[in-house]
């Protein structure tokens, strides 16, 4: 195991805009050993939850969410940003700070009923990860957890997961 999968991550500053500090995970995923300890650690907390389906969030999500997949021998679905995925959709729009912003999936992937685990590569303020967890939900899953390999716990995202009923995990904060 890396002794400190923290060490692999860099924090930008003023990256998209000035004021923030971007955590980017890039260097982690160039890693070999680093990306295969963060998918075990990722995969340790999932395995016993034995979802039926990994559902990653665009863009980084799907990295990680794949990975995670692969490592627990389960189908992946991607959610995506609007007017990206090619079939038929379902979609939520959720408020951001400035405006709104709209989540997609693909109709019938995730099937009612199903036991879902949500991947992300970062937890801010929650507002992404807690969209797409209503969309999952409007569809008649389940969401047995959502996990990041980041948590900003300032920002309050765990506890807006929480107070959705949904547990969450975060491997770094
Ligand atoms: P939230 O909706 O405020 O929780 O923001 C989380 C979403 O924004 C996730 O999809 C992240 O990938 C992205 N995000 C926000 N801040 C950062 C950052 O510092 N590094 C990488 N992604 C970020």
């Amino acid at each position: 195991m890396t002794s400190d999968l923290t060490d692999l991550i860099r924090t930008i500053p003023d990256f998209p805009k000035p004021g923030i500090q971007f955590r980017d995970i890039t260097t982690l995923l160039a890693d070999g050993e680093g990306l295969r300890d963060l998918t075990a650690r990722l995969a340790d907390i999932a395995r016993p939850l034995d979802a039926d389906l990994i559902v990653g969030i665009e863009a980084r999500g799907f990295i990680l969410g794949a990975a995670l997949a692969l490592a627990l021998g389960k189908g992946f679905v991607p959610v995506r940003k609007k007017g990206k995925l090619p079939g038929k959709t379902v979609g939520i729009d959720y408020v951001l700070e400035y405006g709104t912003d709209r989540l997609e999936l693909h109709e019938g992937q995730v099937p009612q009923g199903a036991r879902v685990l949500l991947v992300d590569d970062l937890i801010a303020t929650g507002g992404t990860a807690v969209a797409a967890a209503q969309l999952l939900r409007e569809q008649g899953a389940s969401v047995l957890m959502a996990l990041f390999a980041i948590d900003l716990p300032e920002l309050g995202g765990m506890a807006a997961l929480e107070a959705e009923g949904i547990a969450a995990r975060g491997i770094m904060t």
